[in-house]
């Protein structure tokens, strides 16, 4: 996706039109009966709705501005099909799109629609092609892809592990307590068909970064394991790409370790670490859509969908605004009114205990703060813990 406005190439090519499988997808044609045709052949009869331009008929466009908004809701795949390339009926679109946190993306169908003129800027529309003749929309084949955190149809069991922060001796303590060998190809596998799932936060302030780094990249890589990304991946990928970031929290030990490697597998570790956070999905939604992993929890309606707002939600939760007496960022206790199906297991803000609360677990429970890595067993609902051997960074006001 990305933004990219496409347009078909040779006409006798049948065009892949790759869209998420939960998108708005908006048809945009000014003859209706081709429109309607088109997406008949597309799409099923209840995913299609008309839409009129509001300034022609602003009681038939709220009832379907309604209908889209009621079908995203329900995280359904919705089409709007409109005759004109109007740039507030398009954002209108959009927004509603973007207030379900669903990729809006379009269609437009027929020689001289100028898809240039459509207002569909990269940030507000996630795709957008021209199909120009009919040859290339009877050509035309939709393929809907499913969301990248979509991992729906891994059913498990897994261990969950909190953050690591570069706390690999006790990561090796803990995958050994939960029953994992490293095999002769240096990946750790469990010794019955388990998997393990890390919350996040793999770097930063702890001695084994570069340890504890690879041997989640191998595991993950071997398909032995998933892995959410935390704030603290996500900064130490953008400083590894040259980008501006504040040095705290603990990246300077990321980028310290980092210096220290042979110049050869310093510049491998880097690409290998930037592309492996660029590939994971945001957070994971796992086993039939009963548990979901994300690095700062997740409120439930975000639930398989995929949006900035969620992005930046799983990464870094909400905060108040206000610190608390050591300086904390106070933050907004999402799980004490969490009422969702799905299990929601997290980390981020380092805890004493691990307890299940409203179906939530927040497993970070301070290892590189001298507390100790703990793992939430799914489904079992157990938690395990390792110690950690020593306090590597210290927190102010200590665990609570
Ligand atoms: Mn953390």
């Amino acid at each position: 996706m990305g933004g990219a406005m496409r347009h078909t190439g040779g006409e006798r090519e049948p065009l892949e039109i790759a869209i998420p499988a939960l998108a708005l997808v908006v048809v945009i044609c000014r003859e209706r009966a081709t429109a309607q045709r088109f997406a008949a052949c597309h799409f099923s009869p209840d995913e299609i709705v008309q839409v009129e331009a509001e300034s022609q008929a602003p009681a038939a466009f709220e009832a379907a501005r309604l209908a889209i908004s009621r079908r995203l809701s329900a995280g359904l795949l919705t089409v709007a099909l409109i005759e004109s390339d109007t740039s507030e009926l398009s954002a209108a679109l959009a927004r509603v799109a973007h207030h379900h946190d669903v990729s809006p993306v379009a269609l437009a169908l027929g020689r001289g629609l100028s898809l240039a003129r459509f207002p569909l800027s990269s940030r507000n529309y996630a795709g957008a092609w021209a199909l120009a003749t009919p040859a290339q929309w009877e050509a035309a084949r939709i393929v809907r892809q499913p969301l990248a955190c979509d991992l729906r149809a891994e059913r498990g069991p897994c261990d969950i592990i909190g953050d690591v922060h570069g706390c690999a001796d006790e990561l090796h303590d803990l995958l050994r307590a939960l029953g994992y060998l490293a095999g002769a190809d240096g990946v750790w596998r469990h010794t019955e068909a388990r998997r393990a799932v890390f919350v996040g936060d793999l770097v930063d302030r702890g001695p084994g970064v570069i340890a504890a780094a690879r041997l989640v990249m191998a595991m993950v890589a071997a398909g032995e394991a998933f892995c959410a990304p935390g704030n603290h991946d996500i900064k130490l990928m953008r400083a590894l790409e040259g980008r501006h970031v504040y040095v705290a929290h603990g990246l300077q030990e990321s980028l310290d370790q980092i210096a220290a490697l042979p110049i050869d597998e310093r510049e491998q570790f880097k690409r290998d670490f930037v592309a492996f956070i660029r590939q994971i999905p945001p957070y994971l939604w796992l086993d039939g859509g009963a548990l979901v992993v994300a690095h700062a929890g997740l409120p439930e309606r975000y639930h398989g969908r995929i949006s900035e707002r969620v992005r930046t939600l799983a990464f870094y939760g909400e905060t108040t605004g206000w610190e608390d007496e050591y300086g904390h960022p106070e933050r907004v206790d999402w799980a004490a009114d969490y009422h969702g199906a799905a299990a929601v297991v997290y980390g981020h803000t380092p805890h004493r205990d691990a307890i299940w609360r409203n179906n939530t677990i927040n497993v970070d429970t301070g290892c590189v703060h001298g507390g100790r890595l703990t793992a939430a067993r799914w489904p079992e609902r157990e938690v395990v813990s390792v110690n950690a051997r020593r306090e590597y960074a210290h927190r102010a006001g200590g665990l609570r």
